[in-house]
């Protein structure tokens, strides 16, 4: 068995595509299969080695192996197609030798007009007059300067079936095809539809798995397999990936890139996680499940039929579990970056108390980046209130507390036991109790309403943070 990722150079790695190569990684290492990655990068004026290169990383980060590929190399190679255009060439002269194939001089003007012209309703359909030329009207565009692209014959009256290993039978009519269509262009380079035939095929590539929006293209690429004498893959095409409108999903859902979300702070195991259950269901209906077990069970039969909704919330959620499941030295090494970009330094500080502070906080980051708006409770000497905490501060019974924790921290408390002493004494003095006494104190002491036990939290705060924070709101709401 061998499967393939063929990824087009042409911008970041999109989720959607993602899912693609997971899913194939996934089916590939439940039967040991080989994968290959395939680079087509024809479309010359949008592909860039950037892209190639930022896309190989990010399936890299996801964790996707491949033993073949631009990279690595490998037996089948080259693995870019634009390394490949003699062997396509060879293939189109073959088609235009047999009569498989033909040129077509129409300019893109006339092309323009024709299509003008044809009714409005139905889709337009390429006329073939080029079909039949005769050797003086080829001499003659020639001699026009005109550049034939060569456009495939679609074989007249033919039925094209397979059997689609998510999406069972699947018959198309070679009429509904939209006419004989190009397969290389004028300027020499050759297009998607034929040379991904050659490429499975020399590549000996014996399951395709990708994305739906290709559904359409494969009847095409049969037809082009059948003229070559070629055999062809076994196809699967997973359900496309929407928004919450139903419509594909796109940047105006949320982010769409790969490299985006591992900013942002997703663990890559989430993210695998995430996409592979959109697409598939496990048996007994868990969500998280490492990899490992994904494995196990997935199997191409079981990918689902029909579209999925990408759920932010779910992914958010999911990568949250993740964050709590890692190691502690790898939720600390990652997390220091986005704690020194919130502008904090960690270079000096005590192990242990970082390693007690990551501990606490990693309970509250959904994304590793969530730290950044929440590690200031901790560390910082004075944090600013939010609104909800300054609103709260300015109430009377609020005002009452912050001058007894003053008072206090001015005379009776030290640095030993001061949390528990703070707050029965202030318990005491003023009478509050319950949410009239915590959310205050909270407010006071963390600047935040939500977060950690104050019991917890404060510790780790410390003495010195608290004292300075009193001062703060002291002179702010109590003048
Ligand atoms: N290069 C195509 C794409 O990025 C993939 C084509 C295929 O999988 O057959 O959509």
């Amino acid at each position: 068995m061998r499967l393939r990722f063929a990824p087009s150079p042409t911008g970041f790695l999109h989720i959607g595509n993602a899912r693609t190569a997971i899913l194939n990684h996934l089916i590939a290492k439940k039967h040991g299969a080989t994968m290959v990655l395939r680079v087509e990068d024809t479309d010359m004026e949008r592909s860039s080695r950037e892209s190639e290169e930022s896309i190989l990383r990010d399936l890299k980060w996801l964790g996707i192996e491949w033993k073949e590929g631009p990279d690595v190399g490998g037996d089948f190679g080259p693995y870019r197609q634009s390394e490949r255009f003699d062997i396509y060439r060879e293939y189109s002269e073959k088609l235009l030798a047999e009569g498989k194939a033909y040129h077509c001089y129409c300019t893109q003007q006339e092309l323009d007009d024709m299509r003008k012209a044809s009714p409005e309703t139905g889709s337009y359909e390429y006329s073939g007059r080029c079909r039949n030329l005769s050797d003086a009207e080829k001499k003659k565009f020639e001699s026009e300067g005109r550049k034939p692209t060569i456009r495939f014959r679609v074989p007249d009256g033919e039925t094209v079936a397979f059997d689609d290993g998510i999406k069972g039978r699947v018959v198309f009519q070679a009429e509904n095809i939209g006419g004989d269509f190009i397969i290389v262009r004028s300027d020499g380079v050759p297009v998607y539809n034929y040379i991904v035939v050659i490429d499975d095929t020399l590549m000996n590539i014996s399951h395709v798995i990708r994305g739906e929006d290709h559904l359409s293209n494969t009847p095409k690429q049969i037809l082009i397999a059948r003229a070559l004498g070629l055999p062809v893959p076994e196809y699967a095409h997973l359900a496309l990936v929407m928004g919450d409108d139903r419509k594909k999903l796109s940047k105006r859902h949320g982010i769409t890139s790969v490299d985006m979300y591992r900013r942002e702070g997703y663990l890559p195991e989430a993210l695998l996680n995430y996409l592979a259950m959109l697409g598939w269901a496990a048996e007994g209906g868990e969500e998280i499940l490492p990899v490992d077990q994904i494995v196990a069970q997935i199997e191409i039969g079981k990918l689902a039929k029909s579209a999925a909704v990408f759920d932010f919330q779910k992914l958010r959620w999911m990568n949250g579990n993740y964050i709590r499941s890692r190691s502690l030295g790898d939720i600390i090494a990652l997390l220091v970056p986005y704690i020194k970009e919130a502008g904090f330094d960690t270079s000096g500080v005590d192990r242990a108390w970082l390693e007690s502070v990551i501990a606490l906080m990693r309970g509250y980051c959904e994304v590793l980046g969530d730290i950044g708006g929440l590690i200031g409770m901790i560390m910082a000497d004075v944090n600013e209130p939010d609104e909800e905490s300054d609103a709260l501060m300015r109430q009377e019974h609020a005002v009452q507390i912050i001058r007894e924790a003053h008072r206090l921290f001015g005379s009776e408390i030290t640095a030993e036991n001061f949390a528990s002493e703070l707050i029965n004494k202030i318990k005491q003095v003023t009478g509050q109790k319950g949410k009239n006494l915590f959310h205050p104190v909270r407010a006071l002491l963390t600047g935040r309403l939500k977060g950690p036990e104050l019991d917890q939290a404060l510790p780790l705060i410390g003495f010195e943070r608290c004292r300075k924070r009193v001062e703060y709101a002291y002179g702010k709401y109590c003048n």
